[in-house]
C-alpha cells in the first residue's frame, strides 16, 4: 500500500478525540496555549452537555500563541463529519477575521496526515504574516 493509500485509510477510521489528542500534543509542544471545553455528565448518567452562555456552535479548540499573538480558532471533524449549522455559523464570521493573525476553520484527520495543521501551527510561531 502506498503512502497516500495508507493516510486515507488511517484518517477514515480516526476519531475526534484521536484527532484533537493529537492537535494539543503538537500544539503544546510548539508553545501554543490551547483551550477546549469538554463535555459533562450529570451524576444519574444524563445528556452529555457542556455548559456555557453565548451561542452555541463555538469551534472545538482555541488557541493562542504568546510569542507571535496568532489565533488558532477550529473545528474538529472525522473525515466525513459534518459541521452543524450553529458551527458553520462561527466558521464563517471567523473567515472574515485578519487572516495574517488569525487562522480557522475545519481540521480532519486527512490535514492531520498531509501536514496541513502542523503548517498551521508552525504559522502560529513565527511573527508576520502567511
Ligand atoms: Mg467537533
Amino acid at each position: 500500500m502506498d503512502k497516500t493509500r495508507y493516510q486515507q485509510q488511517v484518517a477514515k477510521t480516526m476519531g475526534e478525540r484521536e484527532l484533537e489528542d493529537a492537535v494539543l500534543e503538537m500544539a503544546k509542544a510548539l508553545g501554543w496555549l490551547s483551550f477546549h471545553a469538554l463535555p459533562a455528565r450529570s451524576k444519574d448518567g444524563g445528556r452529555w452537555r457542556t455548559h456555557q452562555r453565548g451561542d452555541v456552535g463555538f469551534p472545538d479548540l482555541c488557541m493562542v500563541h504568546p510569542k507571535t499573538g496568532k489565533i488558532a480558532m477550529f473545528e474538529l471533524k472525522t473525515e466525513k463529519g459534518k459541521p452543524t449549522a450553529a458551527q458553520q455559523s462561527w466558521l464563517d464570521a471567523l473567515k472574515g477575521s485578519c487572516e495574517a493573525t488569525v487562522a480557522s476553520g475545519i481540521w480532519r484527520p486527512s490535514d492531520l496526515l498531509a501536514g496541513t495543521i502542523g503548517e498551521t501551527l508552525a504559522w502560529g510561531t513565527k511573527k508576520g504574516s502567511r
